[in-house]
């Protein structure tokens, strides 16, 4: 038998309603805050991740699925979607009409991590975007977003994690106090912060292991190094987080480890899920268009990790069942024929109608009927052909009453609609 991937996997009826309540509730919220749906290919360059992303990070230097096309390109399958959205905004000059742009996504991303529970190798994100808008609000909407959608899905346990990275100002004083607070610690740090110390020392703040969270505890905090105009976007974050009652806590160990990341960066972060706590990212990432040859136009963003938010929504109700209203059970190839063509009608009206195309018995179709939940069944045989007319059972009440063929769907339309 051939099995999937590892770190790969199938997302099956049953499962999948969840994520399309999660996915239409999502873009539904979205497009009321204005943002319009992009598209963009799951292949990119490779280039277009590895000057985004950066050649230091985990992602591209293992985590890429990156190999050679038919004529030798390097082409990468997208670990996130932010990079393509950049490129996307910058080669269509979208910036020209209006720098303010603000775009949603949904598809799977690519990252070759060690595979474990809420980790796989192709996830799926919810991206939103917003160009052009240097005012901190625009972060503070992007934060708001987050909470409503976590409100409007039922999810209790979820809270905003926030922190400011500074800007190209004040950074450096800060990345200097913390690569001297590194250097008095480096006993004490895990081999791959060691390495991270001096090629990206703000990332040794995010890591896990539990001997490098001990030796960062009395870490300095880039909050004691921002500049003024730094600190009075981050004060305005707060402020309107207040006003607009979104719950969030100042978490200075939340950064990002790439240079044209500024400002605001946040996550959700929630109880339900264990290890891997965090169902959305995100932050202000100003430099990034101009790093990929665009303007200088600022820009901020999160991606939701959907596998986790859907699993969480899944834990918490039970996926609504779509049954089918009506099931015909044909008896007879006369009656088949005949209910194919309804059931074709019926689809055509947005009515879901099931039959069997085998011949089985009518107690056979009955019980299939039943296992599908259909609140009523259609019974047609030769018998009722010849007389013009079929039988309509009522699965909850028993009842059944004669139908004449003529003008059915329409028939059985008003009856199942009536019924409310
Ligand atoms: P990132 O793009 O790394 O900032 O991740 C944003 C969100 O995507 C995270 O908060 C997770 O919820 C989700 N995510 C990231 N990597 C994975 C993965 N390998 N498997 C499942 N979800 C992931």
């Amino acid at each position: 038998m051939i099995q999937l991937i590892r770190g790969f996997k199938d997302i099956l009826p049953g499962e999948i309603e969840t994520w399309q309540v999660v996915e239409k509730t999502a873009a539904s919220l979205f497009e009321d805050f204005g943002f319009k749906e992009i598209r963009i290919p799951i292949m990119e360059r490779t280039e277009v991740f590895a000057r985004s992303i950066g050649e230091d990070t985990d992602i591209v230097e293992k985590e890429m699925y990156t190999f050679p096309d038919r004529k030798g390109e390097l082409i990468t399958l997208r670990p996130e979607a932010t990079a393509s959205i950049v490129r996307s905004y910058i080669q269509h000059k979208m910036y020209a009409s209006d720098p303010v742009q603000k775009f949603y996504t949904i598809g799977p991303m690519f990252r070759r991590e060690r595979p474990q529970k809420g980790r796989y190798r192709q996830f799926y994100q919810i991206n939103v975007e917003i160009f052009g808008v240097a005012s901190p609000l625009a972060d503070v909407e992007l934060i708001f977003l987050l909470a409503t959608l976590c409100s409007r899905l039922g999810i209790e346990d979820v809270k905003a994690h926030i922190n400011s990275l500074g800007c190209p100002a004040c950074r450096p004083d800060y990345r200097q106090a913390l690569a001297k607070y590194l250097a008095e610690v480096d006993d004490k740090l895990c081999a791959d912060c060691r390495r991270r110390r001096t090629r990206n020392p703000l990332r040794v703040l995010d890591c896990k292991v539990p001997s490098c969270r001990e030796a960062m505890a009395d870490a300095p905090s880039i909050l004691d190094y921002l500049c003024d105009d730094c600190r009075v976007d981050f004060d305005t974050v707060k402020d309107f987080l207040d006003k607009l009652k979104v719950a969030y806590v100042i978490d200075k160990r939340l950064v990002r480890g790439l240079d044209y990341y500024a400002r605001t960066t946040f996550e959700m972060q929630t109880g339900v899920l264990g290890a891997q706590s965090a169902v959305a990212g995100g932050g202000r990432y100003d430099g990034l268009v101009k790093l990929l040859g665009g303007p200088d136009q600022p820009a901020t963003g999160f991606a939701i990790g959907l596998d986790r938010l859907a699993e969480i929504v899944g834990s918490q109700q039970a996926a609504p069942v779509k049954k089918p209203p009506v099931y015909v059970a044909a008896l007879g190839e006369k009656g088949q024929h005949e209910a194919f063509q309804w059931i074709c009608r019926f689809g055509m009206e947005g009515i879901n109608v099931e039959m069997d195309f085998g011949s089985r018995s009518l107690k056979a179709q009955m019980k299939r009927a039943d296992r599908l939940g259909a609140a009523y069944v259609l019974i047609v045989g030769e018998n009722e052909l010849s007389q013009g007319s079929a039988i309509l059972r009522n699965m909850a009440t028993k009842e059944q009453v004669e139908i004449p063929i003529d003008n059915i769907v329409n028939r059985v339309k008003e009856i199942i609609s009536n019924r409310g």
